[in-house]
């Protein structure tokens, strides 16, 4: 989404005050750190951020903003700044033709002068790539600003060669540069790497400005399914978009129809049907990045439409305890409810809690179908208990 961020201001960056507070105070006293860690979940505004903080830092001049023209900032005493929006640096930077300013993403490898490194699937973040995109131009003079500032998206992905590689970067910094590794799993990066950068946290963002956000986007959405999609994606703007695009609204409507027809005996047909279901939707993966494989698209299909099996029996679960208001199925209710008088609340947890498990060993690269088939015979005898 990096063309939509490039000419955001920091203070665009929405319910992420506690992240944009403690950029601005640690500029404000001259001890940014020269490598950060902005993590937490997918799509919430990391990349929004990070690439408003890259124009602000690349800005020879940046603009002082007085806290009462920041509402969200809440209690501020100290000064608050922002990149100029009018310099030279600013107005590529905005275009997002800065040469200071690196997003570093996997798909760069596309452009390595090795042949070799071209032709390999990219699914890591290589060591050729952080060599050749941020180690060496790390190591020279920033072109045109004063700082060179190094975006790195999706970080969870750095092979461990290229994270020892990048690891003698943050210990001997090069002067003027900046490093900003994103990730949604901090557990994934070597504490070595994690213990040189200063850490900054972001947080799931509220359903309803989410909702809003998608309507913004996709004006073609009707309000209803914009909610519904927003639900789903569960505090992830970015998620959300791509459920929109992927359609998974319909998906869902299809998968639920079939659930309601679920006792032992059609078990194996709804598990084909999921399975069928992931085919369509896993092309739809590959077309959107190329790198994937069908395997790893089609693993990804099934973990998204279990969340919408576990969305479902979580619905069930919440008509029995009567909070209606939090469905992510809200056009359902009728549909809930006889599912809730089939499905004790006991056992729509279980449900979600057998559907999380599937999930897990979907990671582990377990037998698809057979996960599938246990998953399925297991939420029928759920239901029948009734
Ligand atoms: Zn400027």
């Amino acid at each position: 989404m990096w063309w939509k961020c490039s000419n955001v201001s920091i203070f665009d960056v929405q319910h992420q005050w506690p992240a944009v507070r403690g950029l601005q105070r640690a500029m404000a006293v001259g001890r940014l750190s020269h490598a950060l860690i902005f993590h937490g979940p997918e799509g919430v505004g990391k990349e929004m951020l990070a690439s408003a903080l890259a124009r602000t830092l690349v800005c020879p001049s940046p603009r002082s903003v007085e806290p009462g023209e920041v509402p969200g900032i809440g209690e501020w005493s100290g000064p608050l700044q922002d990149a100029c929006g009018e310099c030279p640096d600013c107005v590529r930077s905005k275009a997002g033709t800065h040469p200071d300013v690196h997003l570093i993403h996997r798909q760069l490898k596309q452009l390595h002068p090795d042949a070799e490194v071209r032709a390999r699937k990219g699914l890591t973040l290589s060591i050729d790539v952080i060599r050749e995109f941020v180690i060496k131009p790390a190591g020279l003079r920033p072109m045109a600003g004063q700082m060179k500032v190094f975006i790195i998206r999706e970080a969870e992905l750095l092979a461990a060669p290229a994270q020892n590689a990048l690891l003698k970067t943050l210990e001997e910094p090069p002067p003027a540069t900046c490093i900003i590794l994103l990730t949604h799993a901090l557990d994934r990066l070597f504490p070595t790497i994690r213990s040189r950068c200063q850490p900054v946290g972001f947080r799931l963002l509220p359903h309803e400005f989410v909702a809003a956000k998608l309507l913004d986007l996709q004006p073609d959405l009707t309000p209803t399914r914009a909610g519904a999609l927003a639900q789903f994606a569960n505090g992830s703007l970015a998620h959300a978009v791509q459920y929109a695009e992927d359609g998974l609204d319909e998906f869902n409507s299809r998968l639920i129809t079939v659930v309601q027809s679920l006792v032992s005996a059609t078990a194996p047909a709804v598990a084909k049907h999921i399975a069928d279901e992931a085919k369509g939707l896993g092309e739809r993966y590959v077309e959107r990045d190329r790198e994937i494989t069908e395997t790893e698209a089609q693993r990804r299909a099934i973990k998204a439409l279990l969340l919408l099996l576990a969305s479902w029996y979580r619905d069930v679960m919440l008509t029995h305890l009567g909070a209606v208001d939090r469905l992510a199925n809200a056009g359902s209710v009728e549909a809930l409810q006889q599912a809730a008088a089939a499905i004790p609340l006991e056992s729509a947890a279980d449900a979600v809690q057998h559907i999380t498990t599937a999930e897990r060993q979907l990671d582990l690269n377990a037998n698809v179908q057979l996960i599938l088939d246990t998953l399925a015979i297991t939420l029928a005898r759920l239901g029948r208990a009734a």
